[in-house]
Protein backbone atom coordinates (compact mmCIF):
# COMPACT_ATOMS: atom_id res chain seq x y z
CA UNK A 1 0.00 0.00 0.00
CA UNK A 2 0.94 3.38 -1.17
CA UNK A 3 1.85 6.07 1.78
CA UNK A 4 -0.90 8.53 1.86
CA UNK A 5 1.12 12.06 1.04
CA UNK A 6 -0.65 14.78 2.92
CA UNK A 7 -0.79 17.61 0.45
CA UNK A 8 1.20 20.72 1.94
CA UNK A 9 -0.62 23.51 3.73
CA UNK A 10 0.84 26.21 0.73
CA UNK A 11 0.18 23.69 -2.05
CA UNK A 12 -3.21 26.13 -2.05
CA UNK A 13 -1.16 29.55 -3.04
CA UNK A 14 0.46 27.60 -5.74
CA UNK A 15 -3.34 27.02 -6.89
CA UNK A 16 -4.21 30.47 -6.35
CA UNK A 17 -1.29 31.80 -8.06
CA UNK A 18 -2.16 29.91 -11.54
CA UNK A 19 -5.14 31.73 -11.55
CA UNK A 20 -3.47 34.82 -11.28
CA UNK A 21 -0.57 33.91 -13.81
CA UNK A 22 -3.02 32.68 -16.24
CA UNK A 23 -5.38 35.42 -15.97
CA UNK A 24 -1.97 38.21 -16.58
CA UNK A 25 -0.72 36.14 -19.24
CA UNK A 26 -3.80 35.40 -21.13
CA UNK A 27 -4.24 39.42 -22.02
CA UNK A 28 -1.18 40.31 -22.56
CA UNK A 29 1.31 37.35 -23.50
CA UNK A 30 4.13 36.08 -21.52
CA UNK A 31 6.48 33.22 -20.98
CA UNK A 32 3.45 31.08 -19.04
CA UNK A 33 5.56 27.51 -19.46
CA UNK A 34 8.13 28.17 -17.20
CA UNK A 35 6.03 30.34 -14.90
CA UNK A 36 4.04 26.99 -14.08
CA UNK A 37 6.33 25.09 -13.95
CA UNK A 38 8.43 27.28 -11.04
CA UNK A 39 5.87 28.37 -8.84
CA UNK A 40 6.03 26.04 -6.20
CA UNK A 41 9.85 27.00 -6.43
CA UNK A 42 8.78 30.64 -5.40
CA UNK A 43 6.50 29.61 -3.07
CA UNK A 44 8.99 27.55 -1.29
CA UNK A 45 11.39 30.37 -1.08
CA UNK A 46 9.34 33.67 -0.54
CA UNK A 47 6.05 31.27 2.09
CA UNK A 48 7.99 28.99 4.18
CA UNK A 49 9.66 31.39 6.69
CA UNK A 50 13.09 29.85 5.96
CA UNK A 51 14.44 33.04 4.79
CA UNK A 52 14.13 36.43 6.14
CA UNK A 53 13.84 38.26 2.25
CA UNK A 54 14.23 41.81 3.64
CA UNK A 55 17.79 40.33 4.43
CA UNK A 56 18.21 37.21 2.22
CA UNK A 57 18.38 37.45 -1.21
CA UNK A 58 16.69 35.72 -3.96
CA UNK A 59 17.91 36.42 -6.98
CA UNK A 60 15.50 34.96 -10.46
CA UNK A 61 18.33 35.04 -13.08
CA UNK A 62 15.79 33.26 -15.40
CA UNK A 63 14.08 36.76 -15.64
CA UNK A 64 12.01 35.48 -18.38
CA UNK A 65 10.25 33.63 -15.25
CA UNK A 66 9.03 37.78 -14.23
CA UNK A 67 5.05 36.62 -14.38
CA UNK A 68 5.01 33.59 -11.67
CA UNK A 69 7.12 36.39 -9.99
CA UNK A 70 5.00 39.03 -10.09
CA UNK A 71 2.52 36.66 -8.53
CA UNK A 72 3.94 35.92 -5.48
CA UNK A 73 5.73 39.60 -4.85
CA UNK A 74 2.19 40.15 -4.80
CA UNK A 75 0.85 37.73 -2.74
CA UNK A 76 3.74 38.82 -0.53
CA UNK A 77 2.32 42.22 -0.39
CA UNK A 78 5.09 43.54 -2.13
CA UNK A 79 2.42 45.36 -3.69
CA UNK A 80 -1.37 45.23 -4.41
CA UNK A 81 -2.30 42.58 -6.41
CA UNK A 82 -4.45 45.03 -8.58
CA UNK A 83 -0.86 46.24 -10.10
CA UNK A 84 -1.33 42.70 -11.70
CA UNK A 85 -3.50 44.17 -14.02
CA UNK A 86 -0.70 46.59 -15.62
CA UNK A 87 1.58 43.79 -16.48
CA UNK A 88 2.90 44.22 -19.70
CA UNK A 89 1.76 47.66 -20.41
CA UNK A 90 2.94 51.01 -20.72
CA UNK A 91 4.22 52.58 -17.93
CA UNK A 92 3.88 49.69 -15.23
CA UNK A 93 6.87 48.47 -13.81
CA UNK A 94 5.60 44.30 -14.47
CA UNK A 95 7.37 44.13 -17.66
CA UNK A 96 7.95 40.58 -19.79
CA UNK A 97 11.64 40.41 -18.03
CA UNK A 98 12.14 41.10 -14.58
CA UNK A 99 13.80 44.42 -13.03
CA UNK A 100 14.37 46.33 -9.59
CA UNK A 101 11.30 48.95 -10.83
CA UNK A 102 9.48 46.05 -9.12
CA UNK A 103 8.93 46.56 -5.62
CA UNK A 104 11.25 43.48 -3.79
CA UNK A 105 13.53 42.76 -6.85
CA UNK A 106 16.75 43.80 -6.53
CA UNK A 107 18.53 42.50 -9.50
CA UNK A 108 17.32 42.68 -13.22
CA UNK A 109 17.33 39.88 -15.53
CA UNK A 110 16.64 38.57 -18.65
CA UNK A 111 19.94 37.88 -20.58
CA UNK A 112 20.16 34.38 -19.34
CA UNK A 113 23.35 32.45 -17.09
CA UNK A 114 24.15 36.15 -15.23
CA UNK A 115 22.23 35.54 -12.03
CA UNK A 116 24.32 32.87 -10.41
CA UNK A 117 27.35 35.60 -11.07
CA UNK A 118 25.40 38.38 -9.02
CA UNK A 119 23.90 35.62 -6.92
CA UNK A 120 27.80 34.32 -5.80
CA UNK A 121 28.92 38.05 -5.20
CA UNK A 122 26.18 39.02 -2.76
CA UNK A 123 26.69 35.48 -1.53
CA UNK A 124 30.86 36.65 -0.82
CA UNK A 125 29.68 39.83 0.72
CA UNK A 126 27.89 38.87 3.56
CA UNK A 127 27.95 35.38 4.48
CA UNK A 128 25.59 35.56 7.02
CA UNK A 129 23.16 36.53 4.47
CA UNK A 130 21.61 33.51 2.09
CA UNK A 131 21.54 34.06 -1.39
CA UNK A 132 18.95 31.73 -3.19
CA UNK A 133 19.27 32.01 -7.19
CA UNK A 134 16.42 30.72 -9.62
CA UNK A 135 17.95 29.23 -13.26
CA UNK A 136 16.61 27.14 -15.22
CA UNK A 137 17.67 24.04 -17.36
CA UNK A 138 18.12 26.25 -20.77
CA UNK A 139 20.36 28.84 -19.18
CA UNK A 140 22.70 26.30 -18.20
CA UNK A 141 24.11 26.52 -22.01
CA UNK A 142 25.61 29.99 -21.24
CA UNK A 143 29.50 30.05 -20.21
CA UNK A 144 29.22 32.01 -16.97
CA UNK A 145 27.12 29.47 -15.32
CA UNK A 146 29.94 27.56 -15.27
CA UNK A 147 32.16 30.66 -14.40
CA UNK A 148 29.69 31.43 -11.55
CA UNK A 149 29.93 27.31 -10.40
CA UNK A 150 33.87 26.76 -10.22
CA UNK A 151 33.38 30.72 -8.43
CA UNK A 152 31.13 29.31 -5.94
CA UNK A 153 33.35 26.22 -4.70
CA UNK A 154 36.88 28.06 -4.67
CA UNK A 155 35.04 30.65 -1.57
CA UNK A 156 33.00 27.97 -0.13
CA UNK A 157 29.64 29.77 -0.39
CA UNK A 158 27.81 27.73 1.88
CA UNK A 159 25.31 30.15 2.07
CA UNK A 160 24.60 29.87 -1.91
CA UNK A 161 21.62 28.33 -2.93
CA UNK A 162 20.94 27.43 -6.65
CA UNK A 163 17.82 26.09 -7.60
CA UNK A 164 17.40 24.90 -10.78
CA UNK A 165 13.91 24.51 -12.74
CA UNK A 166 14.29 21.70 -14.44
CA UNK A 167 11.57 21.37 -16.82
CA UNK A 168 13.73 19.55 -19.82
CA UNK A 169 12.34 22.38 -22.08
CA UNK A 170 13.49 26.15 -23.57
CA UNK A 171 11.95 28.48 -26.01
CA UNK A 172 12.66 26.29 -29.09
CA UNK A 173 12.78 22.43 -27.60
CA UNK A 174 13.95 20.26 -25.79
CA UNK A 175 17.11 20.96 -23.70
CA UNK A 176 18.34 17.94 -24.79
CA UNK A 177 17.83 17.94 -28.37
CA UNK A 178 19.06 21.53 -28.58
CA UNK A 179 22.66 21.52 -26.36
CA UNK A 180 22.56 18.12 -24.17
CA UNK A 181 22.94 19.28 -19.95
CA UNK A 182 23.20 15.06 -19.33
CA UNK A 183 23.58 14.23 -15.79
CA UNK A 184 23.69 18.08 -14.65
CA UNK A 185 23.57 16.65 -10.84
CA UNK A 186 27.18 14.46 -11.21
CA UNK A 187 28.15 18.34 -12.90
CA UNK A 188 27.68 20.08 -9.73
CA UNK A 189 29.22 17.54 -7.41
CA UNK A 190 32.35 17.48 -9.38
CA UNK A 191 32.13 21.51 -9.17
CA UNK A 192 32.05 20.69 -5.79
CA UNK A 193 29.01 21.46 -5.03
CA UNK A 194 26.25 19.74 -2.63
CA UNK A 195 23.39 18.74 -4.82
CA UNK A 196 19.88 17.35 -4.05
CA UNK A 197 16.91 16.63 -6.93
CA UNK A 198 13.53 16.92 -5.97
CA UNK A 199 10.15 16.56 -7.68
CA UNK A 200 9.43 20.91 -7.69
CA UNK A 201 5.80 20.68 -7.31
CA UNK A 202 6.37 18.71 -4.26
CA UNK A 203 6.31 21.19 -1.58
CA UNK A 204 7.45 19.14 1.31
CA UNK A 205 10.40 18.30 -0.54
CA UNK A 206 11.46 21.57 -1.73
CA UNK A 207 11.38 22.90 2.10
CA UNK A 208 12.71 20.36 3.39
CA UNK A 209 16.08 20.34 1.01
CA UNK A 210 15.57 24.15 1.12
CA UNK A 211 16.23 23.39 5.27
CA UNK A 212 18.69 21.53 5.04
CA UNK A 213 20.81 23.72 2.25
CA UNK A 214 20.22 26.31 5.15
CA UNK A 215 23.29 24.21 7.21
CA UNK A 216 25.65 23.53 4.59
CA UNK A 217 29.38 24.54 4.46
CA UNK A 218 29.09 23.86 0.42
CA UNK A 219 27.20 25.85 -2.09
CA UNK A 220 23.95 23.98 -3.05
CA UNK A 221 22.17 23.02 -5.89
CA UNK A 222 18.52 21.98 -5.34
CA UNK A 223 17.55 20.70 -9.23
CA UNK A 224 13.90 20.25 -8.99
CA UNK A 225 12.29 18.21 -11.65
CA UNK A 226 9.25 20.16 -13.28
CA UNK A 227 6.93 20.21 -15.87
CA UNK A 228 6.68 22.78 -18.12
CA UNK A 229 2.93 24.33 -18.38
CA UNK A 230 2.27 22.34 -15.20
CA UNK A 231 -1.29 22.26 -14.31
CA UNK A 232 -2.77 22.84 -17.79
CA UNK A 233 -3.05 19.96 -19.67
CA UNK A 234 -2.80 21.65 -23.39
CA UNK A 235 0.71 23.34 -22.39
CA UNK A 236 2.26 20.27 -20.09
CA UNK A 237 5.29 19.57 -21.92
CA UNK A 238 5.13 21.65 -24.80
CA UNK A 239 7.76 23.71 -25.26
CA UNK A 240 5.03 25.75 -27.90
CA UNK A 241 4.02 27.63 -24.51
CA UNK A 242 7.20 28.87 -23.48
CA UNK A 243 6.06 32.14 -24.48
CA UNK A 244 2.74 32.97 -25.42
CA UNK A 245 1.34 36.12 -27.78
CA UNK A 246 -2.32 36.36 -26.02
CA UNK A 247 -4.08 32.73 -25.29
CA UNK A 248 -7.51 32.41 -27.36
CA UNK A 249 -10.76 32.76 -25.37
CA UNK A 250 -11.96 29.09 -25.89
CA UNK A 251 -8.03 27.90 -24.98
CA UNK A 252 -8.20 30.59 -21.64
CA UNK A 253 -11.69 29.11 -20.78
CA UNK A 254 -10.52 25.59 -21.12
CA UNK A 255 -7.20 26.38 -19.43
CA UNK A 256 -8.98 28.13 -16.57
CA UNK A 257 -11.61 25.08 -16.31
CA UNK A 258 -8.24 22.86 -15.23
CA UNK A 259 -7.01 24.89 -12.37
MG1 LIG B 1 13.47 24.94 -19.09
Amino acid sequence: MLPFIKTHPLQKIAQELREDLLDMVHKNGGHIGGSLSSIEIMIAVYFSNLFNLKKDHFILSAGHLAPALYTVLSKAKYFPKSLLDSYSTFNSPLQGHISTEVPGVEYSSGSLGQGLSFACGLALGDKKKKAICLTSDGEHQEGQIWEAVMFANKYKLGNLINIVDFNGYQIDGSVQDIMPLDNLATKYIQFGWTVTTVDGHNLHQLISTLKNAQKSNYPNCIIAKTIIGKGISFMENNFHYHDIKILPENLYLKAKSEL
